[in-house]
């Protein structure tokens, strides 16, 4: 919880999304820090999109935790039909994997408001629904063009073009390492989404007995 800056998002999207304060911060002064205890106190199909609101990180999504940097993966805007909430979520892809749901957001970086409302989604599809299968693709988030995403970003699904032989001058490496060959760390048979909690060392030395 270090990274807190106490700017009390997360209690406010929980004043909205329950009927009475559940969390909020405890002591003083530089000892000040919001409650630990939110996914214990907030029982709410909608607890999740306090992480969305969180400027910092210090609010993370246990399923998506240490799995993979933001911007190595893909953005995509998809929906599902939901029963508890708008469906209408973006898809972070790593490959084909579903690696992380969030609610879309805005070009201030909020999230989207639907008829006045905002597009909070619930629980069930932001942890449970990481299948490309359980959603409806739309199509590649728009991404700000100053965002760091934008700089992975690709439309249409067009693999990048290979740039080795180009930038030496039209000549192919002799040697090309394949980084599976040397770490386990990024084996690829490891289907990352479907862990649960964060990647360690030892889901790959697991896999590997
Ligand atoms: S939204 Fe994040 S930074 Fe802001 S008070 Fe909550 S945990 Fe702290
Ligand atoms: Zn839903």
């Amino acid at each position: 919880m270090t990274r807190c800056i106490l700017c009390y998002r997360c209690t406010y999207v929980a004043d909205q999304i329950t009927n009475q304060r559940v969390h909020g911060v405890l002591d003083r002064g530089d000892h000040a820090e919001i409650s630990t205890y939110i996914s214990k106190a907030i029982e709410n199909d909608f607890s999740g999109n306090m992480i969305d609101v969180c400027p910092v990180g210090a609010l993370t999504d246990k399923t998506f935790r240490f799995k993979n940097r933001v911007w190595f993966t893909k953005p995509v805007d998809a929906h599902r039909d939901c029963p508890t909430c708008s469906g209408k979520v973006t898809l972070w892809f790593r490959g084909d994997e579903v690696l992380r749901v969030t609610a879309r957001k805005d070009q201030w970086g909020e999230v989207q408001s639907y008829d006045g409302k905002p597009g909070w989604i619930c629980n069930t599809c932001r942890f449970d629904k990481k299948d490309m299968k359980d959603w409806v693709i739309e199509g590649p988030m728009q991404v700000a063009r100053h965002s760091v995403i934008s700089a992975n970003h690709y439309e249409k699904g067009i693999k990048p073009a290979e740039t080795v032989a180009r930038v030496m001058g039209g000549r192919n490496p002799k040697l090309l390492m394949d980084i599976h060959d040397v770490s386990d760390v990024n084996d690829p048979s490891v289907d990352l989404s479907k862990i649960n909690g964060p990647a360690t060392g030892s889901t790959f030395t697991t896999k590997n007995k």
